[in-house]
């Protein structure tokens, strides 16, 4: 295969693109894709056999494995390799369910929030049509979930939470440490070992305080392709003692908890790629965030009829001269990196493919049910909130219609992000946006 004839980056010209889409994927980082390279070279064979291959292949996984774990401040035996995210967080919710009904627990309760990715929903919605009884703790226009909400909720039967740790729409950090303290005095309330609390931290590596000890939860979901690693892996992080039956059967590979042949040159370069994320968290939250928080204010300023979403949810610019509103200041219960944005009356995959076309990659979602592009399960939870209507799509005193196939837009900034690409964004959305809703007008 050639790959050089496979056309990369941008329609026009020879023009930097600048890449905004991180929280979808993350470019791997030079040592981590060294690392790979060094073990698929090294290492090949099947960590199973007993001959001086397997063995050797086995020693470098353990490594890798202890690796992640000290990460995580976990023990090498409580994490499981996967195949990434989606996998880990079924693991924990169907495992958890599953180990319960083993455990004599017929009709088995769950508590997920709203805003979970749908590696956690679709699975609540799927173990519903199997008499498990679901709960969906609702979020506030911030995203964020009410403990004392949660604890109403928690019963006898309930043998799950999860609630995840970043949201990767709109970026707003739940509090797992409370929500943990919330589960443990429920757990001895109930006199039980129940419910356990599981996180999806697939968002959260790169810039959040990953240690399970400090966190409190029973089992937490992290992904290399989001954290400068190779796709293609993840971990489920599972404290000893939780009760977790397995999803595949096939081999004692895990634990018995996981089977198939290990992937050791992948979770090498994810054992590197954490470590560094780790390492670098700190002055990369402080840098990303402040050309975040840039990025948001030049958009407010420049653009009439943006309104960013989420927790900076306080920050309306209504047109020029008009009200101007940023609140930074609980911008720190939002992921660094994310800006999540709405412009009235502009569709936003329309705006994802003429951002695309100068030069600039984004991710956007419909808040609109009736769009025909995808709909943020996300955006409606927090319009919901904030003025009790599934639909976002009010008019605005803009004089703008806020179309019916308005949406919203992330950005979602990274390690390659500089202070130059932030004015470029700027300076095209300030020309698309009129264009786009001239177009929209016009079709009207
Ligand atoms: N959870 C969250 C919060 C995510 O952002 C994603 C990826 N978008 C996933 C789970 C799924 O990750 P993976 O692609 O590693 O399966």
């Amino acid at each position: 295969m050639d790959f050089a004839k496979i056309p990369l980056w941008g329609y026009y010209g020879q023009m930097k693109q600048i890449y905004l889409d991180n929280a979808a994927a993350t470019p791997i980082s030079g040592s981590s894709l060294r690392a790979v390279m060094e073990a698929m070279r090294k290492f090949s064979g099947n960590p199973s056999g007993i001959h001086k291959e397997g063995r050797s292949a086995r020693a470098v996984f353990e490594v890798a494995r202890a690796g992640v774990a000290e990460s995580l401040h976990a023990r090498p035996d409580e994490i499981i390799f996967t195949s990434g995210a989606t996998e880990a967080n079924n693991m924990a919710i169907i495992g958890a369910v599953k180990a319960a009904r083993a455990g004599g627990i017929l009709n088995p309760h769950i508590i997920v929030s709203s805003i979970e990715h749908p590696s956690v929903l679709e699975v609540a919605r799927n173990l519903e049509r199997e008499n498990v009884r679901v709960d969906y703790l609702p979020v506030d226009s911030s995203g964020l979930i009410d403990t004392r909400e949660l604890r109403k909720l928690i019963t006898a039967e309930t043998v799950l939470v999860s609630i995840m740790y970043a949201n990767n729409e709109i970026g707003t950090i739940e509090p797992i440490a409370d929500i943990a303290k919330e589960i443990r005095h429920a757990r001895k309330t109930n006199e039980s070992v129940y419910p356990y609390f599981h996180t999806d931290a697939a968002q959260a590596a790169n810039y959040l305080d990953i240690n399970v000890l400090r966190l409190g939860v029973e089992m937490m979901t992290i992904s290399s392709g989001k954290t400068y690693g190779p796709r293609g892996v993840g971990a489920l992080f599972v404290k000893r003692g939780v009760r977790l039956n397995p999803l595949m059967y096939g081999g004692e590979h895990e634990n018995g908890r996981r089977p198939g042949t290990e992937t050791v040159a992948l979770a090498v370069g994810f054992a590197v790629a954490l470590k560094e994320a780790q390492k670098m968290s700190a002055k990369e939250s402080k840098r990303i965030k402040k050309l975040r928080d840039t990025l948001a204010v030049k958009i407010l300023k420049k653009v009439m009829g943006a309104s960013v979403n989420g927790l900076p949810a306080t920050a309306v610019y209504r047109s020029k001269g008009a009200v101007g509103r940023w609140q930074a200041g609980n911008l720190d219960q939002c992921l660094p990196n994310i800006l999540n944005i709405s412009f009235d009356g502009v569709e936003s995959d329309a705006l994802v493919l003429y951002l695309d076309a100068v030069g600039i990659s984004a991710s956007g979602k419909s808040a609109c049910k009736n769009s025909l592009g995808a709909t943020s399960h996300v955006i409606l939870a927090i319009g919901e909130s904030a003025d009790g209507s599934p639909e976002l799509c009010l008019d605005t005193k803009l004089g703008i219609k806020h179309s019916e196939q308005s949406g919203a837009v992330r950005f979602s900034l990274g390690r390659e992000t500089k202070s130059e690409d932030i004015s470029r964004v700027v300076g095209e959305l300030g020309r698309l946006i009129p264009l786009l809703r001239g177009m929209q007008i016009n079709s009207n």
